[in-house]
């Protein structure tokens, strides 16, 4: 990785910004604070209701949310909020985009909440992935039989009204071949933002757009300002959701309907200085090169 000193060097001269010391300090101790890991644990971990995940020593964050239980978080953050067990009566398919399959919970709680209520209901869902990791713990009961059948039949899995695939790689490059595939559905779940900025940028948000069906949901854990910012100059209208296991909650995005943010966070997305969009033009930088200049597009606006 490049180091951090040097790249903030780099990214000064490009964009034309001229910082005294300390500010340049400030900037470095942030960016070195967001990447400090959230969990200080290994491997498996359990969770607070009861099932298990990974942490990954790569990001230094747990694949699920330790708080508020690895299961409870699909079903309380992603499935009961998207509201998608109550749209899907009106499809007979429903097209799922699930970015970062990581464990597979998201996937199979989903798959099986639908099964559940809409047994003929057609799912094709395609989940993008960096990296598999071995040893994935199985979740508990019949989400845990799905779960098995993804992963013992990795990279596709067709049965059943289920259609699936799993584009492996960075989803930067997987995503180009989605666009207009119309996806009704699309459950965003990288790492936080800080820590994985490349998957919360706007112009990886903007390809996202364009894979969505004009009626589809976008959902994620994060109300983080950066990311709520680039869906709202996407032209995404946004819906916060409750906390589950800490303090903030989620963001719903739909392509149509209104904002339904309380005031006073759609204000902040005018007013705060860290209401500014992620950048990756060409989808290819570096998340370090990301967070710096997103940290110093901040500074400036401090100015
Ligand atoms: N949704 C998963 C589940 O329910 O088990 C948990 C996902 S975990 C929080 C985030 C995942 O995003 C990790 O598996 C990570 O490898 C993946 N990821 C991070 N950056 C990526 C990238 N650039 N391309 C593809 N996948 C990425």
């Amino acid at each position: 990785m490049q180091n951090l000193e040097e790249l903030l060097e780099e990214l000064l001269l490009e964009l034309k910004i001229d910082l005294p010391k300390e500010r340049r300090d400030r900037v470095i101790k942030d960016i070195q604070a967001w990447l400090y890991p959230s969990l200080q644990a290994k491997g498996r971990v359990l969770t607070e209701d009861g099932t298990f995940t990974l942490v990954s020593d790569e990001y230094g964050e747990p694949y699920h949310s330790v708080y508020a239980g690895a299961l409870t978080e699909c079903l309380e953050k992603f499935i009961k909020p998207s509201r998608v067990l109550d749209w899907a009566k009106n499809l007979q398919e429903l097209r799922v985009l699930d970015v970062g399959f990581g464990l597979g919970y998201n996937l199979s709680v989903l798959i099986v909440q639908l099964r559940e209520k809409y047994p003929n209901l057609r799912i094709k869902a395609i989940s993008l992935e960096k990296r598999l990791q071995k040893d994935i713990p199985l979740l508990p009961g019949k989400y845990g039989e799905i779960q098995k059948l993804l992963l013992e039949n990795l990279p596709s899995f067709e049965a059943d009204c289920i259609s699936w695939r799993l584009l492996l790689g960075d989803a930067r490059e997987s995503i180009k071949d989605l666009s207009g595939f119309g996806f009704h559905l699309v459950l965003h779940d990288p790492f936080s933002p800080y820590k994985n900025p490349e998957l919360w940028s706007y112009h990886f948000l903007q390809k996202i757009k364009e894979s969505m069906h004009e009626e589809g949901t976008w959902i994620s854990y994060s109300a983080s300002l950066p990311v709520r910012k680039a869906l709202k100059e996407l032209g995404f209208y946004l819906e916060g959701t409750n906390p589950v296991g800490r303090k903030k909650g989620g963001t719903l995005a739909r392509l149509k309907g209104k904002d339904l943010l309380p005031d006073d966070e759609l204000r902040k997305l005018d007013t705060s200085p860290y209401a500014v969009p992620f950048l990756d033009p060409d989808l290819k930088d570096s998340p370090l090169r990301i967070l710096v200049r997103y940290r110093l597009h901040v500074e400036v606006r401090c100015l």
